[in-house]
């Protein structure tokens, strides 16, 4: 994760996280969800098995891949890069479904290429194990990708707008819509997804560029508990969600740009039509689509 404003070099390489391996000599390793024994386990690790945090009291909180935000003990890790990596790097991962009223595709293999075979219901536990170094699991009704699953909180709605930043993604600015808008958006407000979010979002930006000529333009994607609060007392529900209910303030939704008059990604217009009709294969996904011509047409979920 880059800084692109103030801070040192030092606090730089911090914040990007520093790479550690589980030591070779153990059994396996639990994953935490918060930095002490008291945590329950929501993981296993194999000897080996790469991890990347942030150093905490003697915890490396992850802060990449399916795991992010759980916690490992650093008596057990080392920087020594093992000779042959572990087959099977995360035996085990237990998380529950982030999104509060959406869910998460299920496929038939670890990738985008494969079809959807069914969903994990909005805080559905999913238990399996991560495939090579993520993002997707293995369960036993299918493959998740695990951008969509929390393990770091009993309660997936309790994290809804306090994602601390370095669990966020930033995003190409290059993506952003060029336009001013409220509370404080500008062309160069830096934007923050779900890492395994932004994943999928390159690759369904790359194909649109080559549809369109130019990237899907973005208005708005993660939201702060502070400013949905901010919409909600502007618009109220239900245009504005509840503070604490809406998928952008897991960093799972993109609001693909809109405007006072119908524009490319309004209902029919071809930015939104290539959208629904290649949406599922980038693993995104538009609640309001069966209803064409109401709801958001411009609002698009990371779905897995
Ligand atoms: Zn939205």
């Amino acid at each position: 994760m880059t800084t692109a404003s103030a801070g040192s070099a030092a606090i730089d390489i911090e914040a990007a996280g520093s790479t550690r391996y589980v030591a070779p000599d153990i059994d396996s390793l639990n994953v935490r969800m918060g930095p002490s024994t008291a945590y329950p386990a929501v993981g296993l690790l194999a000897p080996g098995a790469q991890v990347i945090g942030i150093p905490y009291a003697g915890w490396l909180q992850i802060t990449d891949g399916p795991l992010v935000g759980g916690c490992v003990s650093t008596d057990y890790l080392t920087t020594d890069r093992p000779r042959a990596a572990p087959p099977v790097p995360c035996p085990h991962i237990v998380g529950r479904v982030t999104s509060d009223n959406q869910f998460a595709n299920i496929r038939s293999g670890p990738g985008f290429s494969h079809p959807v075979v069914g969903r994990y219901a909005h805080h559905e536990q999913v238990t399996g194990r991560l495939v090579d170094h993520g993002p997707w699991v293995e369960t036993e009704r299918g493959y998740v990708n695990g951008g969509t699953i929390a393990v770091h909180a009993t309660n997936p709605s309790s994290l809804n707008g306090r994602l601390p930043e370095h669990l966020l993604a930033p995003i190409p600015l290059c993506y952003n819509a060029v336009a001013y808008f409220e509370p404080a958006y500008t062309p160069d407000t830096p934007r923050y997804l779900n890492g395994a979010a932004l994943a999928a979002l390159h690759r369904l930006q790359h194909a649109f560029h080559r549809r369109f000529g130019h990237f899907a333009t973005i208005d708005l994607t993660y939201r702060s508990y502070a400013e949905q609060e901010y919409w909600y007392d502007k618009f109220g529900s239900p245009r504005a969600a509840v503070p604490g209910t809406s998928n952008h303030g897991y960093g799972l939704a993109i609001d693909f740009e809109e405007g006072e008059e119908p524009g490319l990604y309004s209902w029919g217009a071809p930015g939104n039509h290539w959208l629904l009709t290649h949406q599922q294969a980038f693993g995104f996904h538009n609640p309001y689509a069966p209803t064409l011509q109401e709801g958001e047409d411009y609002h698009f979920n990371f779905v897995g």
